[in-house]
Formats: C-alpha cells, structure tokens, sequence
C-alpha cells in the first residue's frame, strides 16, 4: 500500500516523496479512502466470484510520452486494464497501481495519478492500493479486481451463434499509424486511441441478454475472434462489410485495429439480442458482424470487402 512501503524504493529527497504520494492521494480523494493499511481488504458480495487480472503499460513499449499528456497515459493505461473486467462480465471492486518512475517523470505523477482517478471513477473503481519504485522508463502496472455472478469466457460460442460488435472500429489503429508515420491524427481517431471506454456495464448486460462467449479487442478484432474461437472448438466466420468503421477508415484496417476495447460476443440466436435497445441504453452501437461455425481449417472467416478499392488488392488472400 503506496503509504507504507515506497520509501526505501524511491528517492525524491527528504520529504518529497510523501508530498508526491498525498499528491497522487488527493487526485483520488473519497477513491482511494480506504488506502492506509498494508492490504486491503476487500468484500466480494455473496454469491459471487472474485475476478482479478493485471496489465502493464510501458512508456516506448506501449505508447511514447510525445504522444499523450500524462494525464491521458494514466487513464488509459487504467481503462485497459479495466477493460480486461468488462471482458469477464465483472463489476470493479478495485485496481492497484504498481507505478515505476523515472527521474525525469516525478513532476508528472500527480497528472499521472489524475488521469488513473479519472478512469477509475468513470468506471465507479475504488483505487484500493500501489507501489512506487525508481525505475528507467515509465511503467503502470495496474491489478484490478471485480466480481461477479456470470462470468463471461472465450470459451463457450457454439455452432450456430451470432457475433456482434460493440461500437465502431478502427480508430485506434488509424491513429496509431498515423503517429508512427509522424503525421497527425484526425481528432476522432485520436479520441478513440487516448480515450477508450472499458465497456463494464454493457457486457453486464450482454450476459443478462444471452451471450454466453466474449472477448475484449485489445489485439484487434481477427486476432481476438481467433483466441475465442480456439477456446470455444469452433470458427467464426465475419463479414468485413458488415463491421461498424469510424469515419475515414476502411474495413480491412479496422479487422487489426488493436487497443479499441470494445466487446466481441457470440449469442445463440434464439437470444435474439436487439441492438436498437443497447443503443438506446448504452448509445452506444452493437453490430451483428458473423456466425459461429462448426470449427474448419482455419478458426476466423473472413468474407465480403475483398477488394479495398482504396489500395487494390486483396489484404487476405
Ligand atoms: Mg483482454
């Protein structure tokens, strides 16, 4: 817990890390209210399970400081591990954040730790502990913990099922390829990349409604369908012209756009999940994009928008 056990690890001068730590504490306020002992500790509600899972976000690894106010590094970081919650149905109990800090970002935690309070609190997350280490590049590693009744699975998508998609694709590969590039990003490709939205709430309600396999985009939307459809023994067969683009991207890019954190799910139909009505209560668009198939050669289908008109050739032949 960031109080007790950082002392010995970081040097920031006499008094300087304790300002830096009631910084970061006063970003989080009632948040992190039950911060102060060596552990939390934590009720998981009866009947429930306690869902856990950790992520790590690293500075030239996973993103480059020239790209992204710190504020906006901490809630993403934090939103992507969060994500890995709504991928198993859970609710948030709490995160930890396991912070290693290089001497030229210590003027940046407390922007660091408003961006991870932020994304905590859109999420309705307590911030339940952390650590603090000198380390040669920036890095959060962030636990997060959550429970839940009806967890969702990779494995579990049969024969028959529909597949759906929440929101719109591509933007976050569309701004990533645009900051390698050096050129800058359109504003709502950014928006997508700095700012994803773990879709905690929606996937509660997807598996209320039927779905009964789902996954998170972090990898991109083919590389992730294939992780479920190995899990569940089958093959998921989509149709690229089906798939919801943000604006200015074209349907074979938005295929291996990673880092979107929406929802990937499969549903038998007889769910028969209604989009118009997640749209109304989450506004937010759920798209049928495919179907489960017996499992084949291959265990992702790709079908329609063969062609990209825009390069001329064909991107899975
Ligand atoms: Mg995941």
């Amino acid at each position: 817990v960031i109080p007790a056990s950082t002392s010995s690890h970081l040097r920031l001068g006499e008094g300087a890390e304790f300002d830096a730590i009631r910084s970061m504490l006063g970003e989080w306020g009632s948040r992190a209210a039950g911060i102060g002992d060596d552990g939390a500790l934590l009720d998981v509600p009866a009947g429930e399970r306690l869902v856990v899972s950790t992520d790590a976000s690293i500075e030239n690894v996973h993103f480059r400081r020239e790209w992204l106010s710190a504020q906006q590094i901490g809630a993403r970081a934090a939103a992507a591990a969060l994500s890995d919650l709504a991928a198993m149905a859970a609710t948030p109990l709490g995160l930890l954040l396991a912070l290693g800090v290089p001497p030229d970002w210590q003027a940046e935690l407390t922007e660091l730790a408003r961006g991870v309070g932020v994304a905590a609190e859109r999420a309705g997350c307590a911030i339940v502990g952390g650590n603090i280490a000198r380390s040669s590049a920036l890095s959060l590693t962030f636990t997060v913990l959550g429970s839940t009744s009806q967890a969702l699975h990779r494995a579990g998508a049969k024969a028959g099922d529909i597949v759906y998609v929440t929101g719109r694709l591509g933007g976050a590969g569309a701004a990533l390829a645009s900051l390698l590039a050096g050129r800058v990003p359109r504003p709502a490709h950014m928006e997508r990349f700095v700012a994803p939205v773990p879709r905690l709430a929606e996937s509660r309600w997807l598996v209320e409604h039927g779905v009964h396999a789902g996954i998170d985009l972090s990898d991109g939307l083919l590389a992730d369908l294939g992780h479920l459809a190995r899990a569940s023994g089958v093959s998921v067969e989509i149709d690229l012209d089906r798939l919801p683009l943000v604006d200015d991207v074209d349907a074979a890019a938005a295929a291996v756009s990673g880092e979107e954190y929406e929802l990937v799910v499969a549903a038998p139909r007889a769910a028969r999940l209604r989009p118009e009505e997640f749209a109304k209560r989450f506004d937010l668009s759920l798209t049928e994009i495919g179907v489960v198939r017996d499992a084949l050669d291959s265990p992702v289908i790709v079908v329609g928008a063969r062609v990209d008109p825009a390069r001329g050739h064909d991107h899975f032949s």
